[in-house]
């Protein structure tokens, strides 16, 4: 039996830790390591997208076959992953359900290019689920959805600017492609954030019809509000800062942005490309009662397969249609990325979200056990959780609930804790401003296992700073 597949069976787990990294004192990488060689001799940088090389110095690990909540590499080590392809993997690596769901959708056809059954079965799912979405429509990616969701907001207003967040990731489209990882963490005051295009490539002309903003911040905001609002198409948030590690609005801030957009009369968009279908049955929007006017999904929704939505107010959505709003995509609502969100989303709504409550209840567990075991090693650090979305900073500051904190935390730190962490069985990306993302197959058993490995990952880090 391969070493992965005992995973999937409890009676072979020891087994499994037995032959681990756990157990071993340096890890074989070469296999690793030479399709990394490999892979940039062909692929720009070595990858089909910066993330996944981004301080992955000297080399990534790369992924051979996942099971539930672990992964194993090319080289036969094994990890509990907390990557979970960026979090989209809500149910985990191969879910019978999802997998089943696939092939029985293989047998009739791969996609269409017309409307299906299908897509007014999921439509209807997720309609029914996140409180704004009057009505659904389906692209492959949340890059697509967040480009689709602005351009509406601009077709309907007639104004083109757009409002985001210092910080704020949504995608990789020119619109939003500014100051989301600031080359300089000081650029401009934190209440007058200067705008910085994230690299070359993006058009001046578009850089003007971006303005910036703090977020966490309803005074910063008002006063940008006032200045612009005539000539403002839209406001997008992530309604969770999810993309410098796990930054959760501060009590009221989302409902006190939303009075904001009502009174300067500006649409909201919700980026829940990260929130939707993992921290709630219903997001962002229905943990926190805040209601915007389009929102954008991706990631959890198709429980690892390509699919994204913009859903939002019926007058809003329906200006897209022919004479209308274009949109367009070979690919939107193909059959088979259909078929893993329709047993995504069935599976997670299952006992009445009762998934949610307990990826929310091992999300604290692991925020619990994390700050224990690294204030109990000696470190100053924060962890923020919400839902099962967790991340560390390695920081002297008691919260963390700005970009500008988020960038103060000490990143060589936690890349040193982190490639320990890898030698004793727990993958976490090595940007420590990734979030730790638990998925609804994550178990008490490997929270525990991790905050263990925490505890030796110290231990032996102790050692070699004393060595
Ligand atoms: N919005 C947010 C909040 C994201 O985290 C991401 C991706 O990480 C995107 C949008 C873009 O989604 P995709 O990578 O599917 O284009």
């Amino acid at each position: 039996m391969e070493g992965l597949e005992v995973l999937l069976h409890p009676e072979g787990r020891d087994e499994v830790r037995e032959g681990s990294v756990l157990s071993e004192k340096s890890l074989p990488f070469q296999k690793s390591e030479q399709l990394y060689e490999l892979a940039r001799t062909y692929l720009p940088a070595g990858a089909s997208s910066n993330v996944r090389v981004h301080m992955h110095e000297p080399f990534p690990i790369i992924f051979k076959k996942g099971a539930g909540p672990r992964v194993c590499d090319v080289d036969g080590n094994s990890y509990i992953d907390y990557l979970m392809a960026y979090g989209a993997l809500i149910l985990g690596h191969r879910h019978p359900k999802i997998v089943s769901e696939i092939e029985r959708q293989l047998q009739e056809g791969t996609m269409f290019g017309t409307t299906t059954e299908l897509e007014v079965e999921v439509a209807k799912l997720v309609s029914s689920t996140v409180p704004c979405a009057e009505m659904v429509t389906f692209a492959n990616t949340g890059t697509e959805a967040t480009m689709e969701a602005v351009r509406i907001a601009r077709a309907v207003t007639g104004k083109d600017k757009l409002l985001k967040f210092e910080g704020h990731y949504h995608g990789h489209h020119d619109y939003v492609l500014f100051s989301v990882d600031s080359p300089s963490p000081v650029s401009g005051l934190e209440t007058s954030p200067h705008k910085l295009p994230y690299f070359p490539g993006i058009p001046e002309e578009i850089s003007k019809t971006v303005i910036i903003a703090p977020w966490n911040n309803p005074t910063a905001l008002e006063r940008i509000l006032k200045k612009h609002h005539d000539d403002l198409a839209a406001v997008i948030t992530e309604p969770v800062m999810g993309s410098q590690g796990v930054i959760p609005p501060e009590p009221e801030y989302l409902k006190q942005l939303r009075e904001l957009t009502i009174k300067y009369d500006a649409p909201l968009i919700f980026d829940e490309v990260l929130t939707g279908f993992r921290i709630a049955k219903g997001g962002a929007q229905e943990l926190y009662g805040v209601k915007p006017d389009i929102a954008c999904f991706a990631k959890a929704l198709g429980g690892g397969a390509p699919i994204a939505a913009v859903a939002g107010r019926k007058d809003l959505m329906t200006m897209i249609g022919p004479g209308r709003i274009g949109f367009g995509g070979t690919y939107n609502a193909n059959a088979l990325s259909l078929a893993a969100s329709k047993a995504t989303l069935k599976t997670l709504f299952e006992n009445d979200g009762e998934a949610f409550r307990q990826m929310t209840e091992l999300g604290l567990k692991l925020k619990a056990g994390l700050t224990e075991a690294l204030r109990g090693g000696g470190y100053h650090a924060v962890v923020n959780a919400v839902g099962p979305m967790v991340s560390i900073y390695f920081t002297k500051l008691r919260k963390v609930s700005t970009y500008r904190q988020a960038l103060q935390s000490d990143q060589e730190k936690y890349k040193r804790f982190r490639d320990e962490m890898l030698k004793h069985g727990v993958y976490m990306h090595p940007d420590g401003l990734e979030r730790l993302s638990l998925s609804a197959v994550h178990t008490e058993r490997e929270v525990e296992e991790t905050i263990v490995a925490v505890e030796e990952s110290l231990r032996a880090l102790r050692t070699q700073s004393r060595s």
